[in-house]
């Protein structure tokens, strides 16, 4: 395959109906990570663009909103379809941007088309409620509107999904959409948009702008019309994205950093957990927001998962994803490599034993090889700080009180995983960590029908499930009187 020779494959941004370059020419190169090459550019567009995208998004908006539920519905399956049809181009796209292996891109794909799927199901669910009214001449109403014009702002670690559970709840509850990509990954959004317009999305409804996040992000911040930003990223971002979302008070759902303890217990099904461990932690070379930071293991069983794990650990195959035998890609610039370094570092500096890896890897400068660190401890960076990389870092606990504590300690609060065959431990776990999302004996825990979303720093809002679509719609309530 070619990207230049894929329809689907896209140099131009898409706004107010059109694919355009940016009106000042210029353009920003697009690397595939695994080799350093250019793989195409994207125009670099700003303030006056994102306008323009607005003001288009604003004079189609009566239509789509009055479509029928079940219109809106007819088009989004219709957009499903197209995604699964081009299943195997997209995920040689976002490979080719983004680094995962392209079993992952696949699975990333399908796991993206499933929101699209499941939101073109709830666009005919938002029911609404009649309340028995204290007056006996009135009745009470309450009906769900769409919000309005919706910006979306991604990262890079999800190029597909970050999008469609943004960008499927918001078209299915009547609301345009602009989306700006992470400056690694715009292809894939390009590609994902292209098929939306295919599926019959009005082509003014949804736009994929590329180029100066704050510039664009400031078009959307000081437009009325814009009535809701969604970001998924970095919690510094999502903060001051917040800030400047007050100015115009919009609704704003923010998915941000995690920092998610693996809890252990002694009476654990050790090989499970390894499983579990395994795909928690070293997905996307360890670069998702509910990957695991700091793995809590009981006395008991510590040296035995250790084992275990850096076992299953060494066996990993790092290279280029576009190679099918690789497990690993590379990391998605240096600034991430440095601050694997970095953990790594500050931790053996404090006592912590390197067991596997622990370097740049052969392959190339974004290449990193999968590492274990054992008996860490909570003055470590890596015990406060999200790495975002392939790092095991493995804490020892005594009790379960302890590990609640060391599990609670962090700022942040996206997803949490606790091992145990003990039905009481696993209920009192379940309830006392302080998170938004636990995984009790499983590894993998994102869905589209399950309601995504940490609490604390991690973030506001919930997305996938019959929660998703609500953060894109506002209540209203009538009040009918003189009805006697
Ligand atoms: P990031 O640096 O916060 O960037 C995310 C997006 O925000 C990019 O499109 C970026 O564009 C844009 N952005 C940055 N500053 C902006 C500004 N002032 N105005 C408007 N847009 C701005 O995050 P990242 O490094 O791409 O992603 C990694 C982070 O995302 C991690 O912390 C991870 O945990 C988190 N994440 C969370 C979830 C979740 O669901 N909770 C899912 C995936 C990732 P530019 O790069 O052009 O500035």
């Amino acid at each position: 395959m070619q990207l230049n020779q894929l329809k689907i494959f896209h140099e131009q941004a898409f706004i107010a109906g059109k694919w355009c370059d940016a009106q000042n020419q210029q353009s920003t190169a697009i690397i595939n990570p695994a080799t350093m090459q250019i793989i195409g550019h994207v125009p670099n567009m700003g303030k006056a663009e994102a306008e323009i995208a607005i003001q288009a998004a604003k004079q189609a908006y009566p239509e789509w909103k009055a479509k029928t539920a079940k219109e809106r519905s007819i088009i989004l399956k219709k957009w499903n379809d197209l995604l699964l049809e081009h299943l195997d181009e997209l995920a040689f796209i976002l490979t080719s941007e983004q680094g995962k292996p392209l079993s992952e891109a696949q699975g990333e794909i399908r796991y993206a088309a499933s929101f699209v799927e499941w939101f073109a199901e709830e666009a005919k669910r938002t029911y609404g409620d009649v309340i028995p009214s204290p007056d006996s001449d009135a009745q009470i109403i309450v009906t769900k509107q769409p919000i309005g014009i919706v910006a979306a702002i991604t990262p890079w670690n999800f190029p597909a999904a970050m999008i469609t559970r943004k960008v499927a709840p918001a078209l299915a509850a009547g609301c345009p959409c602009i989306v700006k990509p992470a400056p690694e990954t715009p292809f894939t959004a390009l590609a994902m948009l292209d098929l939306a317009i295919q599926a019959g999305v009005p082509a003014e409804i949804f736009s994929v702008i590329t180029g100066d996040a704050i510039q664009i992000g400031d078009a959307f911040f000081e437009s009325n019309d814009v009535r809701k930003l969604t970001f998924t990223g970095s919690t510094p971002v999502g903060k001051l994205l917040l800030e400047k979302s007050a100015k115009t008070m919009k609704k704003v759902s923010l998915e941000l950093g995690g920092n998610a303890p693996f809890i252990i217990f002694n009476d654990a099904n050790i090989d499970a957990a390894v499983e579990g461990a395994l795909a928690a932690k070293f997905r996307n070379a360890g670069q998702t927001c509910v990957c695991v930071n700091r793995f809590l293991v009981q006395a008991g069983v510590y040296d035995q998962f250790i084992a275990k794990f850096k076992e299953r650990i060494q066996k990993f195959s790092v290279g280029s994803g576009l190679e099918p035998i690789h497990d690993i890609g590379p990391l998605i610039n240096k600034n991430a490599i440095s601050k694997v370094k970095a953990h790594i570092q500050d931790a053996v500096e404090k006592g912590a034993k390197l067991i596997v890896g622990g370097k740049g890897h052969c392959l190339g400068e974004l290449f990193f090889e999968p590492t274990l660190i054992i008996d860490v401890t909570t003055e470590m960076d890596v015990a406060t700080q999200e790495t975002f990389g392939p790092l095991a870092a493995i804490f020892k606990f005594e009790d379960e009180k302890q590990a609640l504590e060391m599990a609670n300690a962090t700022e942040f609060g996206l997803a949490s995983y606790c091992y145990t065959n003990d039905l009481g431990r696993a209920w009192r776990m379940s309830q006392q960590l302080e998170y938004g999302m636990v995984g009790i004996n499983k590894g993998l825990i994102s869905n589209e029908v399950s309601p995504f979303g940490g609490i604390k720093s991690s973030g506001l809002g919930r997305e996938g499930s019959k929660y998703g679509i609500e953060d894109y719609m506002e209540i209203k309530y009538t009040m009918f009187g003189g009805l006697k």
